[in-house]
């Protein structure tokens, strides 16, 4: 298990013009702009989890982004925008 970052379509401002994230994300075709719904987008098997793109889109104060648990086989192990929920079960 491994944590990639995931968009919160409904808080990115990229149809605003935002591209923060899409600048700062360190990783080739891993973070780019969905024309088709303007918000930025994580390609999950690129992402390597360095949380860049968390710090940058936090600082402009939109915190459109949340890491979120990845299995073994890929798949988000809980539905994207949920990372609240998880983190609090791993408190306990
Ligand atoms: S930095 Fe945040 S608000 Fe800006 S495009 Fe990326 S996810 Fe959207
Ligand atoms: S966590 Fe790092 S590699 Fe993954 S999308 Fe954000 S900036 Fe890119």
């Amino acid at each position: 298990m491994y944590n990639v970052a995931q968009v919160i379509d409904d808080k990115c401002t990229a149809k605003k013009g935002c591209r923060l994230c899409i600048m700062y994300c360190p990783e080739a075709n891993c973070l780019d702009l969905n024309s088709a719904k303007m918000v930025a987008e994580v390609t999950i098997d690129r992402c390597k989890g360095c949380e860049l793109c968390v710090v940058v889109c936090n600082a402009a104060k939109h915190e459109a982004i949340v890491m979120q648990a990845v299995s073994a086989t890929g798949q988000l192990m809980s539905k994207k925008g949920e990372s609240a929920a998880l983190g609090q079960a791993y408190q306990g």
